[in-house]
């Protein structure tokens, strides 16, 4: 079993139990604000902090990966101290969604300030990332990768690398195909895409970046905020890394680069109900939308909010996929059908 890593604000499951015991005993005199959360990003402690100093509430907060959460979600059941739930990708999300943990919000303030294509009844995305292609400039001529259909090209063999087919980035990709081509198109695709494979899949899509880097292979896929990452970065070995590739938004001639997601919802066993609608309205606020988005390098949500991303500025304006982040929750399962029956480990 591993640890649950705890941040700084955040406190062990016991104590924070007792804490909620406390602040019940207490009648309210406290207000507190239980969040679950499956986003590792050490800009997001400006994030909670910011909230607590906006509206008096004390954020608890438990951080480890999505399926522990979840896990312990269902296991609390009733009893759940957890108000909100926060992960990325809307594959995530959506498993979520399918156990029930979601309980539906009504708020004036989200729909008017998330667009209906980021949100579903029951969660809400709060920024955005892409994925692009990622090519080698001595192995793959830019003009062959244009679209995420040409990955299956037969003049892509031995050349693309990618990152398991299990994972929700590349299971989003595919649910967005699935939406675009048709469920047969997309096999047929992903059976290309094998076919072309450099190697088997491994590592995230940094180690994509890299292999395309260094020659191992010509062509990959990764979310925008891990290129953003090596452009921004300070060492002069991601500098080199990233000389060596053109980073191409793929489908600009047709549906558009694929847009994934981070978001969350108020759980359904909430105790702070009113908290965590507070907490999500925070969320789509200006501030916090450009600490959410910014911090990690992504877009944010609100279409007003604008940030000042020298990388994200870098890599050029982009026509997105504006897809129902829904459907990708939607198609997940069909989704990972795909992979599994095309050899996509
Ligand atoms: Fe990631």
């Amino acid at each position: 079993m591993k640890l649950l890593a705890m941040k700084s604000s955040t406190l062990p499951a016991a104590l924070l139990g007792l804490l909620i015991l406390g602040s019940s005993a207490a009648a309210a005199q406290e207000k507190v604000l239980n969040i679950y959360s499956a986003r590792h990003y050490q800009t997001d402690e400006a994030l909670y902090a910011n909230f607590t100093k906006q509206t008096g509430i004390k954020v608890n907060r438990i951080e480890a990966k999505e399926d522990e959460l979840l896990e312990r979600i269902r296991n609390e059941g009733a009893n759940s101290p957890a108000d909100i739930f926060l992960t990325v990708d809307a594959a995530r999300l959506a498993k979520a969604d399918e156990l029930g943990l979601f309980a539906p919000v009504k708020s004036k303030v989200m729909e008017e300030r998330i667009p209906a294509n980021l949100r579903s009844a029951d969660w809400f995305a709060f920024s955005t990332r892409a994925r692009v292609i990622v090519a080698s400039k001595d192995l793959v001529k830019a003009e062959d990768v244009q679209s995420y259909e040409d990955l299956a090209s037969p003049k892509l063999k031995g050349k693309v690398c990618s990152r398991s087919g299990s994972h929700p980035y590349n299971i989003s990709l595919m649910a967005a195909l699935i939406a675009h081509i048709g469920e047969a198109k997309a096999e047929e695709w992903a059976r290309g895409v094998v076919a072309n494979f450099a190697r088997a899949p491994k590592g995230g899509d940094t180690d994509q970046i890299k292999s395309v880097s260094a020659g191992e292979c010509g062509v990959a896929v990764s979310n925008t905020y891990y290129v953003a990452r090596l452009l921004r970065s300070d060492k002069p070995e991601d500098r080199r890394i990233m000389e060596r590739v053109n980073i191409i938004w793929p489908n600009q001639k047709s549906f558009g680069t694929h847009i994934n997601i981070s978001g969350g919802g108020m759980l359904k066993t909430a105790p702070n109900k009113e908290s965590a609608v507070k907490f999500l309205e925070y969320l789509a606020s200006d501030d916090a939308q450009r600490y959410f988005a910014d911090g990690n390098n992504e877009w944010p949500s609100v279409a007003s909010v604008v940030i000042k991303n020298p990388a994200l500025e870098a890599m050029g304006k982009f026509k997105a996929d504006n897809l129902p982040v829904a459907t990708l929750a939607k198609n997940a399962v069909a989704a990972q059908r795909i992979y599994d029956r095309a050899g996509w480990k």
